[in-house]
């Protein structure tokens, strides 16, 4: 039967307090950690030792085309000489693919999946042939308007495998808390549609696969860049389908440049230099800065790598509360 079709809409509020806290920095290895990535990881570092709890490191490498490995121990590098250690050795998601191989096919004894070979430009197209009720998600993506949903098509030959996600019929609609944007909504049947698991190319999405390692890491606490938000009813959908624990989530203001544009490798971006403890308290100030914790000056000007951080986490925990 398909959980899904005698659903129209879900509110979750995620499960929290009690349970040991594993939080989680997800880097994608395709440049060096610019101001921007610091305070994600930053943030999720200091929300973990705010809760005395777990902080582990993931490397997420499935998009092959984007990631370099031997942007890894630069990454590192620059983590541990920002006072940012992981509780445990770091797992990479290019040998997991077991894993998610396995939430696949459970997915696929529940009937939740279907192989679909439109290409972009066909989602395109059946999108603005569509009635106007169906809806372009936040961030410009073009929601799948299901055009191979009933195909029965098979797997393979350069297809992608979606999940399903409510029908025009029953929509599926997630209501949930994040812990500093407050309550949210998204209609994924509208907004998003059946999403892609497994890629045409035949790799991983990103969507299974941080979904899968967040539970088989045990992970409670999602601490994340402002600019994936919109995800979050997808994993959350997800988590569902494979009886997961549900997580909270907090998404992080981002560091925008001079265009207010997110700072990115693509947007060129410059590496923390980490070369010095001046230079490290200069990266960790403007971490903290774009998080808006304002420390005050003398932290920065008095106080070891590992005191300001000390530092750095009573405010945090000031501010996030974490005991709520
Ligand atoms: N790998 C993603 C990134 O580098 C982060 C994914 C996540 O935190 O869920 O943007």
């Amino acid at each position: 039967m398909d959980p899904t079709t005698n659903l129209t809409h879900r509110t979750i509020f995620t499960r929290g307090g009690t349970q040991r806290y594993v939080g989680r920095f997800a880097p994608s290895p395709s440049g060096p950690l610019h101001s921007g990535s610091l305070a994600t990881a930053l943030a999720s570092w200091l929300d973990a030792r705010a809760h005395e709890g777990r902080w582990l490191v993931r490397i997420e490498d499935v998009d092959t085309d984007r990631c370099d490995p031997s942007w890894v121990p630069v990454i590192l590098e620059q983590l541990a000489r920002c006072g940012l250690q992981a509780d445990a050795e770091p797992v990479w998601q290019s040998q997991r693919s077991h894993l998610y191989e396995s939430a696949l096919d459970q997915l696929s004894e529940q009937g939740q999946l279907y192989a679909c070979g439109c290409s972009r430009h066909d989602i395109r197209l059946a999108c603005q042939h569509l009635s106007s009720s169906h809806a372009t998600s936040e961030g410009g993506e073009t929601p799948y308007t299901g055009t191979c949903r009933d195909l029965g098509l098979a797997t393979g030959n350069g297809r992608a495998i979606r999940v399903r996600c409510g029908s025009s019929f029953q929509p599926l609609s997630l209501t949930w808390e994040d812990r500093r944007l407050g309550l949210q909504h998204q209609n994924l049947t509208q907004q998003v549609g059946d999403f892609v698991l497994k890629r045409r190319d035949g790799l991983w999405a990103y969507q299974l696969a941080v979904v899968v390692d967040d539970a088989e890491q045990g992970i409670t606490h999602v601490v994340r860049g402002e600019d994936l938000y919109s995800n979050t009813a997808r994993q959350i959908h997800l988590q569902h389908l494979l009886s997961y624990p549900m997580l909270r989530y907090l998404h992080a203001p981002l560091v925008l440049d001079e265009q207010h544009r997110k700072l990115s490798k693509h947007t060129g971006a410059p590496a923390i230099a980490v070369n010095s403890t001046a230079a490290v308290m200069s990266a960790l100030r403007n971490a903290t800065e774009a998080l808006q914790l304002g420390l005050p000056d003398e932290v920065w000007r008095r106080q070891s790598i590992g005191d300001a951080l000390a530092t750095a986490v009573k405010v945090w925990r000031q501010q996030w509360n974490p005991m709520a």
